[in-house]
């Protein structure tokens, strides 16, 4: 099953990719987390990526694309994926086509704008592993300490009030016009973001078996 998540940046894909990996047993691939890897790694391609990720625009999709091809190709992916944060432009979504990609649904997590910067002030992030806390939602165990790995967990710098906003604007201008994309295709599943994860988690389960 191939799957992907689309919402905005807040709007909670990361931690249903996680609940779905878990009820599913297929990867959850995360472009962001792979690029935030290679801008600490310094590899070109990070040094690429970097500026366009601190001032919350979007990575050319020649690089993305590249990165996203090599991650799928790997031993994991062959039962499925989920990914969250790929595709965010409609040539992204062209081009999962041309790999000869088949999609099998597309769910996407609808949070109203004014929550995302209320839900984005509390994220944190690991700095080891990626995984992805809110301190009142989603809170570690230990404060400032993942339960994953015991790596220490962050601010997001693109999670900083001015950046959330170019992040809100381009996700409307560049990402959502996929809704149609994927709606056209009869593919396309909204769930309403609840204020309970556990809610939401329950609705995306439900919307992957209908
Ligand atoms: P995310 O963790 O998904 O919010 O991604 C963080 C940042 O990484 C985004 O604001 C973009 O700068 C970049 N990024 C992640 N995925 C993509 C993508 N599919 N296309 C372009 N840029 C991306």
């Amino acid at each position: 099953m191939n799957l992907i998540l689309l919402g905005a940046p807040g709007a909670g894909k990361g931690t249903q990719a996680e609940v779905i990996c878990n009820a599913k047993g297929i990867p959850a691939i995360s472009t962001g987390n792979i690029l935030r890897e290679a801008v600490k790694n310094g590899t070109p391609c990070g040094l690429e990526a970097k500026s366009y990720m601190e001032s919350g625009a979007l990575v050319p999709d020649e690089v993305v694309i590249g990165i996203l091809k090599d991650r799928i190709a790997q031993d994991d992916c062959k039962n499925g994926f989920i990914l969250d944060g790929f595709p965010r432009t409609v040539p992204q979504a062209e081009a999962l086509d041309k790999m000869g990609i088949t999609i099998d649904k597309v769910i996407e997590i609808y949070v109203p704008d004014k929550k995302i910067a209320q839900r984005l002030s509390g994220r944190r992030v690991c700095e080891g592993c990626g995984n992805s806390y809110h301190v009142d939602f989603k809170p570690t165990k230990v404060e400032g300490v993942c339960d994953a790995c015991g790596a220490k967990v962050v601010i997001r710098k693109d999670d900083e009030p001015a950046t959330v906003l170019d992040r809100l604007k381009v996700y409307h201008e560049k990402t959502a016009p996929l809704r149609d994309f994927y709606s056209a295709q009869g593919k396309l599943t909204t769930v309403i973001g609840q204020e309970e994860v556990s809610d939401t988690s329950r609705l995306t389960l439900e919307a992957l078996e209908a």
